[in-house]
């Protein structure tokens, strides 16, 4: 029997980028938002915490078992920062909600972090993607799938390439020489922070369905 699954985004290329991944197990994935789910509050201070958070709502509302994803840059020199905050880093100090599309938001967040990191040498501009994807057979599930990929990279001096979104423009990549800007569609789902995590999740899945 298929497994009926939510998955706690409202993202279609991510719905999308997963059925694919998931097309080997007897498996359908349908998003909370064709449920008329809303997205959960994000009050966690991890990625686990807000993918595990994420998780649990879809669940709690369908009654379904739910994937949830979180992601984002964590840059050594900051802390971590931008960390859970990466989506709206440029305007999270005022708690602002973001504002403008997100190619605008991009921007703004790829300018704050150069802003924050001026001055700071290239041995200390160190990085790295993070996503954790997490799998909940029901609400209150208290043994999470919890899938970790990490992607280690540089922030470089300016903006590079025009491929990809988000951070990837400044994120150089030494396995391959470039941003992750410069990267194919197809080279960067090969070794990516979320390539990582789902090859773990498609490992792991078939045991817990
Ligand atoms: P989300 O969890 O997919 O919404 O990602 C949160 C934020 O992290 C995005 O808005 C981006 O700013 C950043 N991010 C996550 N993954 C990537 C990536 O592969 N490239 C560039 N930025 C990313």
């Amino acid at each position: 029997m298929n497994t009926r699954i939510v998955l706690a985004s409202g993202n279609q290329g991510k719905l999308r980028e997963l059925q694919q991944l998931l097309q080997p197990l007897d498996v359908e994935l349908v998003s909370q938002g064709d449920l008329g789910i809303d997205d959960a509050e994000e009050t966690g201070l991890t990625f686990i915490e807000n993918a595990i958070l994420k998780a649990r709502h879809a669940s709690d509302i369908s009654g379904l078992p739910a994937l949830a994803d979180d992601s984002g840059l964590a840059v050594d020199a900051l802390g971590g920062a931008p960390g859970i905050y990466s989506a709206r880093f440029s305007s999270a100090t005022d708690g602002a909600e973001p504002t403008g599309d997100r190619a605008t938001r991009d921007t703004a967040n790829n300018r704050k972090l150069l802003t924050l990191l001026d001055g700071v040498p290239d041995r200390n501009r160190t990085a790295q993607f993070h996503c954790v994807l997490v799998y909940l057979r029901h609400a209150a599930d208290p043994v999470p799938i919890v899938c970790h990929g990490v992607w280690q990279g540089r922030i470089l001096l300016s903006p590079t390439g025009e491929g990809g979104f988000g951070y990837d423009p400044l994120f150089h990549v030494p396995s391959m020489g470039c941003s992750s800007a410069q990267l194919s569609a197809a080279q960067k789902n090969v070794i990516s922070h979320r390539a990582v995590a789902m090859q773990a999740l498609l490992q792991q899945l078939p045991a817990r369905l």
